[in-house]
């Protein structure tokens, strides 16, 4: 049987994700966003409601919810503001490695405190010369005695300037290629991290994304999640959770420019007659309410595979890329919608179209997701 209705729990997730965007994210949007300043007090305030986190197991003390429950949260946290909300949803793919591979010590001693007290982390793999293409990262962990000795460059890190821990990916083995990568947990206060100013980004300008760079960082070989050579397996399997989440969130995305497009469509007159009245306009809006529920329900199937145990990797690059296009398009078309003032940043669409950019590009392009897609069907 097929069931789209949502559970009570559910609903309530989505519920109190709503009333927190309403009231804490959309009214400090536009500050935020003007600004640039790290929204700490709202995670926090976040964090209180148990809207962070919320993948952590429950034997580590966290909510145990589902990748589809992350997925209901994100939608409404980005409908009030996406580049809160990656603030927010950042440590869901950091986490994400240590959940699949990392050890019963590392789940107490990494994910644990996150129920105890609000934490950052963040995840670090890209670099200058590695972002499509991971394997061609330069940073090296060196094995000597009961440590590593780590050295890398790494950029574009969501949380990189707040973050309390690091998951970072580095090669132990350069000749084997991805089979010779390996992954870390780095805490900030460790000797040799430094970070790098917070980038002045086109969207999402609440988010702090910055460079951070290891030099001769001591990691304890405890700190290594999974053994030498799986850290290529624990990043890239971070995605088939946090891919559905971040979809989810330019969902909401979409969601919040449609939802400005519906209203000022029917306020706006031209030609003696609300806006929408004129086919094109009512199209316009008509092909934006089914490309949103088209992504949402991408989403929601694979959260729905990977929460029941089900590999997901094909549906979640389904639903990232046409999350992302919709979010885009959607925005596109909200401006459209909107005429002159659509243009100018006293209207709120103006910023929902500089933010949705980033859904074609973060987690895999859109040109890798499509890669994804074509290896699922014709290598597998
Ligand atoms: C705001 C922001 C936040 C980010 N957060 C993080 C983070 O927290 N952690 C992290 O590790 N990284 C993060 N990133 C990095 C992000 O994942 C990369 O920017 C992304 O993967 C693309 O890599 P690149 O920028 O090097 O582009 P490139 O890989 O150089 O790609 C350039 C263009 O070429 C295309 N392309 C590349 N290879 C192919 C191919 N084989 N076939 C077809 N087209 C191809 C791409 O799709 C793209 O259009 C973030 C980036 C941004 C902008």
């Amino acid at each position: 049987m097929i069931d789209f209705g949502l559970s009570e729990e559910q609903k309530q997730f989505r519920d109190l994700a709503r009333e927190f965007a309403e009231k804490e994210i959309a009214p400090k949007a536009a500050y935020h966003d003007e600004t640039g300043e790290y929204p700490m007090d709202i995670c926090k305030k976040a964090w209180e409601l148990g809207l962070m986190n919320t993948h952590i197991p429950e034997e580590y003390g966290g909510l145990g919810l589902g990748v589809l429950e992350g997925c209901l949260i994100a939608e409404q946290v980005s409908w009030g503001c996406t580049g809160i909300g990656t603030a927010m949803e950042a440590n869901t793919l950091a986490q994400a490695p240590v959940i699949v591979a990392g050890t019963d010590e590392q789940k107490k001693k990494w994910l644990a405190p996150f129920s105890e007290e609000f934490g950052l982390t963040a995840y670090c793999v890209t670099e200058s010369d590695a972002g499509s293409d991971v394997q061609g990262i330069r940073s090296i962990a060196k094995r000597v005695g009961d440590a590593y000795v780590l050295n890398g460059s790494k950029i574009w890190i969501t949380n990189g300037g707040v973050a309390d821990w690091y998951f970072v990916v580095a090669y132990t083995d350069p000749e084997k290629r991805h089979k010779g990568m390996s992954a870390f947990i780095v805490p900030r206060e460790s000797d040799g991290v430094s970070v790098g100013k917070k980038e002045n980004n086109m969207g999402q300008r609440a988010s702090d994304t910055s460079a951070v760079t290891f030099q001769d960082v001591k990691v304890p070989v405890e700190n290594r999640v999974g053994e030498e050579g799986d850290g290529w397996r624990a990043a890239m399997a971070a995605f088939d959770h946090s891919r559905p989440v971040v979809s989810s969130a330019a969902v909401g995305l979409a969601q919040s420019a449609y939802d400005h497009a519906v209203a000022y469509a029917k306020e706006r007159k031209a030609f003696g007659v609300p806006i929408h009245k004129h086919q094109a306009v009512g199209f316009m809006i008509a092909d934006m309410a089914v490309a949103i529920q088209a992504a949402r329900l991408l989403v929601w199937e694979s959260a729905w595979l990977i929460d029941h145990g089900k590999r997901n990797t094909k549906q979640a690059a389904f639903a990232k890329v046409f999350a992302g296009d919709t979010a885009v398009k959607v925005a596109t078309d909200a401006v459209q919608v909107f005429g002159g003032n659509g243009f100018n940043k006293e209207y709120p669409v103006e910023k929902l179209y500089r933010d949705a950019k980033i859904y074609q590009i973060y987690e895999g392009t859109s040109q890798i997701q499509r890669m994804i897609i074509q290896k699922e069907i014709f290598d597998r």
